[in-house]
């Protein structure tokens, strides 16, 4: 039997300051920091995961900081374009006034497919999004910085800009599980499962915008959830099916991981929900220190050395 993703796993961006990008996602949007460790394909760099209190699948926002001086992205085809949340109808206006109050860049708001879409920057300009969309049934969890009533819930969605639609449809509908639902000007919609927040991709076809640059302010990609290793291994199987390239299964400690390009270029990757993130920490004291895999836990002084400090709220 075919296996198909469950949604949104977590999405991963490149930053630029830490501390800039600590302040925006904790004290600003709420969330909570659920992960300090490193990335594991580059000691130097911090990888830092913020998410719901429990760091629950779908709810997971990663970022490798570059510094101040990293190179600069550009968002463009062949890249996660926007990373939305989802929120309670009724929060509405509580996200409206909070970030219109800190003064966020590019804010705006429009409606779409039905729901009300709140737009604005981060402070590396990454296109970010909050969502009111009255399918969201996640229970709200107590953060540090928003009413809990008002609490993000997670992801609602990613948008992909791509060159056409046609490929990048193929793949996610055969070998992810994804069945396309609607369409409105240049974008369409594919939703997984129930096709609740959390559990949807829009395709943005722009077939004259330029290509993406990875770098600061770029999404370097996004992971889609498998209930487990062996339904993972199915989705490998149903990718290389498509005459898509996937890695061998690689252990990056809260789940195992496979990454493919999917046709028009965005890097995909599909995670396991097990073990999580409760794995060496417990939910009162996620993310308040750093955190290593077994295998570099030996050069845990040299690699502390060069990590500039952050400061976690
Ligand atoms: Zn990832």
């Amino acid at each position: 039997m075919q296996s198909k993703v469950k949604g949104i796993h977590h999405i991963t961006a490149i930053a630029g300051d830490h501390q800039t990008n600590v302040n925006f996602y904790t004290r600003l949007l709420g969330l909570k920091m659920v992960k300090q460790t490193i990335n594991f394909d580059d000691p130097q760099t911090y990888h830092l995961y913020y998410g719901d209190s429990a760091g629950n699948p779908g709810t997971i926002l990663t970022f490798f900081p570059w510094g101040k001086n990293g190179f600069k992205g550009r968002r463009g085809n062949g890249q996660v374009t926007t990373i939305s949340f989802s929120i309670l109808s009724s929060s509405f206006d509580f996200w409206m006034n909070r970030l219109k109050e800190a003064k966020v860049n590019s804010l705006n708001e429009v409606i779409r497919f039905g729901s009300r879409v709140i737009l604005f920057e981060d402070p590396d300009e990454i296109e970010i999004e909050i969502i009111a969309d009255e399918n969201e049934a996640r229970p709200a969890w107590d953060s540090k910085f928003v009413p809990q009533e008002h609490s993000i819930r997670g992801f609602h969605s990613i948008s992909l800009t791509e060159i056409s639609l046609s490929d990048t449809e193929q793949l996610i509908v055969n070998s992810l599980g994804f069945t396309k639902t609607l369409t409105e000007d240049n974008r369409t919609r594919f939703t997984a499962g129930n096709g609740k927040p959390g559990k949807i991709i829009d395709i943005i076809e722009a077939p004259d915008s330029l290509y993406g640059r990875m770098g600061v302010g770029a999404v370097h990609h996004a992971a889609f959830r498998a209930e487990d290793e062996n339904a993972q291994l199915n989705i490998r199987f149903q990718v290389i099916n498509e005459n898509i390239e996937a890695t061998e299964v690689i252990d990056r400690k809260y789940f195992k991981s496979i990454y493919f390009r999917e046709p028009g270029n965005v890097l995909f990757e599909v995670a396991t929900d097990p073990p999580g993130f409760l794995v060496d920490e417990d939910e009162n004291e996620l993310g308040t220190s750093l955190q290593l895999p077994p295998w570099l836990e030996p050069k845990r002084n040299a690699i502390e050395a060069v990590l500039p400090e952050i400061s976690v709220p």
